[in-house]
């Protein structure tokens, strides 16, 4: 086709893959569940080059699927099965622009993974607050098209909250620079919020600027185990009101999604003697040298004990225990892949509605499914759970998820019923579609269309995603 061979030479020898044994990781979702086909994983090196791609693409109603690290969890960042889809991946846009400490700002490009932009922040003394288990392969450009999360919400907000200015290439080829380090800008509709979170679908951002902040001089972690979801929620509390925003992660999961970990993961081992129904794992955050912060917690957890509210806990004494505590939870998603995955589902609801969540829907499940084996984890401080329930015994794999329509819609029947969710930091993507079709108002659903179709008549821009 002569429109993808001029897009080879406008990306040059070195900035595309054509042949299937390369484009295969470029094709295939991070849970291994969805296999597309592109004719080429494009590898631009500049903004000029994306726009110039973007505008052969316009003009020869060729669409297109911007891709970061891959490591989406809802199939949005690869292409269907048509083989008409263009991948257009950032992983060579990886400059990191500017540290800038007076701004508090960082400038980079979109392919920026996620954790050398941590490490060049603290390199400065300086947070880039977001964290999550992919953090080593995701791309600043796909945490903020995907409205990233992650285990530092509670006290620094989502990726929506952390970005202050954007680049981003329209569906036209045309070349948006938003690019600020403001924090005030009253200039009317706020352009940038409509990227993020857009899941590629209005454009394909290029470069960002990102808030940056003091870095923690005190750093404290600690592993509680507990009988029931209501006590570790009223140890937040009770965290919270001693600490206030110190408490900066506060994650939980069950004894099941521990025992999966310990089963997959090396170099992993229970903490406490005797196995409590419940764990949380918490990090206490100071940004000045705290010496006393250590033994305050302990205090405090010590208090949790005596109340009943907590079975166990420790306190970690080295930064190696700490990693220790946080990669029990950091690891059930790569435990997960392992163990042959469960029907996943990732919402939230108010954070006092959790307990009531987990159990109307274990109840739900039981009755669908019944000795279904319950996963629930995450990130508890901003009332986001992934609840992942997995095969009884003796079920295979293919007859549990057949029962995914049903499941979902107990699941997210509750959800909505509770005023949360269906999806809390994840995405729509390909898989969600459906579900955000079903619980979405009519007024809703013709304002994202409106949108889409103001940025993107063609509908070339990530087309199959996150728009019903
Ligand atoms: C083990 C594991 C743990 C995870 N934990 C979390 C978590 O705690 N919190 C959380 O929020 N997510 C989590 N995720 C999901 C995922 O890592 C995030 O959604 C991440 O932000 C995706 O970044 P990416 O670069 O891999 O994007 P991709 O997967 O490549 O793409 C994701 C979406 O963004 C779009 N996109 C990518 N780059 C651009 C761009 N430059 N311009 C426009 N659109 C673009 C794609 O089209 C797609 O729709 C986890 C994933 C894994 C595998």
């Amino acid at each position: 086709m002569a429109a993808i061979e001029n897009i080879k030479r406008v990306l040059g020898p070195k900035g595309f893959l054509d042949q299937s044994e390369d484009t295969a990781r470029y094709v295939t979702d991070w849970r291994g569940r969805h296999t597309g086909k592109t004719p080429l994983v494009a590898l631009p090196k500049s903004a000029a080059e994306v726009s110039e791609i973007v505008k052969i693409c316009a003009g020869n109603n060729i669409p297109m699927v911007p891709q970061g690290g891959n490591t989406g969890l809802v199939q949005g960042g690869v292409p269907d099965a048509s083989g008409d889809q263009l991948v257009i991946n950032l992983s060579r846009m990886n400059r990191i622009l500017e540290i800038n400490p007076g701004d508090g700002a960082a400038t980079v490009e979109a392919g920026v993974v996620l954790a050398r932009l941590q490490a060049a922040a603290k390199q400065q003394g300086l947070l880039f607050p977001l964290s999550l288990a992919a953090e080593g392969s995701c791309q600043i450009g796909g945490n903020i098209a995907t409205n990233a999360g992650g285990i530092h919400v509670m006290r620094y907000g989502p990726m929506r909250d952390l970005v202050l200015g954007l680049e981003v290439v329209l569906p036209s080829g045309e070349i948006w620079d938003g690019l600020k380090t403001l924090l005030k800008d009253n200039t009317g509709y706020d352009l940038k919020q409509l990227f993020i979170g857009a899941e590629g679908t209005l454009g394909i951002i290029t470069r960002a600027t990102l808030k940056l902040f003091p870095a923690p001089r005190t750093a404290e972690t600690a592993i509680i185990g507990s009988d029931s979801v209501e006590d570790l929620l009223a140890i937040l509390a009770r965290l919270r009101k001693r600490f206030g925003d110190k408490v900066s992660a506060y994650e939980i999961f069950p004894r099941s999604a521990l025992e999966m970990v310990l089963r997959h993961i090396p170099g992993t081992k229970h903490p406490f003697q005797e196995p409590p129904a419940w764990y949380a794992v918490t990090d206490l955050w100071d940004v000045t040298p705290n010496p006393s912060l250590g033994g305050d917690l302990e205090q405090e957890l010590a208090g949790c004990l005596d109340q009943g509210l907590a079975g166990d806990a420790v306190a970690a004494r080295s930064l190696g225990q700490a990693k220790d505590f946080w990669k029990l939870r950091e690891t059930i998603a790569e435990a997960q892949k392992l163990d042959g995955d469960g029907i996943k589902h990732d919402i939230s609801v108010p954070l006092g509605a959790i307990p009531e969540f987990i159990r109307r829907a274990d109840l739900a499940l039981e009755k669908i499914i019944p000795g279904f084996k319950q996963i629930a984890f995450g990130h508890a401080g901003d009332g986001n759970i992934h609840y992942d329930p997995c095969p009884p015994a003796g079920m295979d794999q293919k007859t549990f998820l057949g029962f995914r329509p049903e499941v979902n819609r107990a699941v997210h029947d509750i959800v909505a019923d509770l005023g949360g969710s269906i999806s809390a930091e994840h995405g729509i993507g390909a898989t969600r579609l459906s579900e955000l079709a079903h619980y979405q108002s009519k007024t809703g659903l013709a304002l994202r269309s409106a949108i889409k179709k103001a940025f993107d008549p063609k509908g070339l821009m990530n087309p199959g995603k996150l728009i019903p």
